[in-house]
């Protein structure tokens, strides 16, 4: 049986910074994305597989920028969807859904 599952990266947050100026062109104009890896089974998210890589480029020059505290702010900050774990909520739903008509029989 050949089951189509793997790894995708899913974009879960948008934003922009002013707070850090671009030496590159002087602009204060940075975008930030938000990216997290999740393992999916027939391409429905299962669960978030890894940590959240967040990616920083300048909106003006396009310079791509490695600002470590900046990136481990928007890592925390940044909440998980509850999207990525319906593979793992449907699986605890269908297990427990027998106790559940058991309790009310
Ligand atoms: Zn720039």
């Amino acid at each position: 049986m050949i089951l189509l599952r793997g790894k995708l990266t899913a974009h879960i947050h948008n934003a922009t910074n002013h707070d850090h100026v671009c030496e590159n062109c002087g602009d204060a104009d940075l975008d930030v994305n938000v990216f997290r890896e999740y393992t999916h089974l027939f391409f429905l998210p299962l669960f978030p597989s890894s940590y959240k890589d967040v990616k920083i480029q300048c909106n003006t020059c396009g310079e791509k920028k490695f600002i470590g505290h900046l990136q481990q702010q928007y890592e925390k900050s940044t909440r998980t969807p509850l999207y990525l774990y319906t593979g793992l909520i449907l699986a605890i739903s269908l297990i427990s859904l027998p106790f559940i008509i058991a309790l009310f029989q």
